[in-house]
């Protein structure tokens, strides 16, 4: 998609509510009405460029046993940079390559900016990321390591995204939650699926949910498909903004969770989430904490190390199907991000 000549020419971004338009390097990160961009594209072109690359390849899909129940796990922690965030990070910077975008700065709780930094690294682009000051020590180190700027900001998640906002300066908001072009990149798990299940969809995908990244990424890349699987989004019982508008439950107060990934309290897309999981027929459900970190064990101790929040889609597969799974539904787990991170 990210083609010189006229199709680039037909992309841009427009608003959700109110269908403004805006050009791909425009310096607003979302519409003067206050709504969210969309990314206008043609829809049969959906080739994303890969002038700038880490060697990103297509993620095993590995069968994997809890009792009676089968899963099938997507590797996405074997990324580049241990997370599948490199997914998105990779479609965007090759769109802003594109564009002659150099600085760019953005905010994250480490996956997203790890990814960012070291694709914006491979397209020599300047690089901040605004992060929480109780990010993993370890994300700092590998994002410092990519010669990104780190500036930690008290008081948690969304306090980084105000900061970001605020000190932009001349720099590009390489956003993975207000920029559409970084979906356009995570869209490319949902066509590996397909072709890794001799074209099928699987019946059911359980994916942790914070910003809802790889929930939108899927239902757009299922969409070109033309076939949804059922979303099942996983949050801590201690952080389930998700699952209370899902659910129509009141608001209970946001707690911190050792799932760090999903520590996010308001998500800007809650709207297009609950739409997504709607249209698929899914389900959000809740864990709690202590059933992360046993799933998390349990994976490791069969030789697969993840992060918690990794963990959080196990348990709540298993607690989904606590009474039984039908024998042929095909069942996906995508592993976020990599244990060596956390
Ligand atoms: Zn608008």
């Amino acid at each position: 998609m990210f083609v010189k000549g006229k199709e680039a020419i037909r992309m841009y971004f427009y608003c959700e509510d109110c269908k403004k338009e805006y050009p791909l390097n425009t310096h607003s990160y979302k519409c003067d009405c206050g709504g969210m961009f969309r990314l206008h594209k043609d829809p049969h072109e959906a080739v994303v460029k890969h002038e700038i690359s880490l060697g990103e390849f297509v993620t095993p899909l590995v069968p994997f046993q809890v009792g009676k129940l089968d899963f099938l796990l997507k590797m996405e922690h074997l990324l580049p940079t241990g997370s599948f965030k490199d997914r998105g990070a990779c479609g965007m910077i090759n769109a802003l390559h594109d564009l002659g975008i150099k600085k760019i700065a953005l905010d994250s709780s480490g996956n997203a900016g790890a990814s960012m930094a070291a694709y914006a690294a491979a397209a020599d682009m300047e690089c901040t990321v605004y992060t929480p000051d109780d990010i993993s020590q370890e994300k700092v180190k590998q994002i410092e390591a990519y010669g990104a700027k780190i500036v930690k900001v008290a008081n948690g998640r969304m306090k980084a995204c105000a900061a970001v906002k605020q000190n932009l300066g001349d720099a590009y908001y390489a956003s993975h939650v207000y920029n559409p072009l970084f979906f356009e990149g995570i869209k490319s798990m949902a066509h590996e699926l397909y072709d890794q299940l001799g074209h099928h969809v699987p019946d059911y995908i359980f994916m942790p949910v914070g910003n809802g990244t790889m929930l939108i990424g899927l239902f757009l890349g299922f969409m070109e498909i033309g076939r949804l699987p059922h979303f099942v989004a996983v949050q801590s019982s201690k952080c389930a903004p998700l699952y209370e508008a899902y659910h129509e439950v009141p608001a209970s107060p946001k707690r911190t969770t050792i799932a760090e990934a999903i520590r996010i309290t308001k998500p800007k897309r809650l709207k297009e989430m609950v739409k997504a999981i709607r249209d698929s027929g899914g389900d959000v459900i809740t864990v709690p904490d202590k059933d992360i970190l046993k799933a998390q064990k349990y994976l490791s101790h069969r030789g697969i190390y993840v992060e918690m929040t990794s963990a959080a889609a196990l348990a709540g597969a298993v607690q989904f199907f606590e009474n039984g799974k039908p024998d042929n539904y095909k069942v996906v787990i995508p592993l976020t991000g990599n244990g060596l991170k956390r």
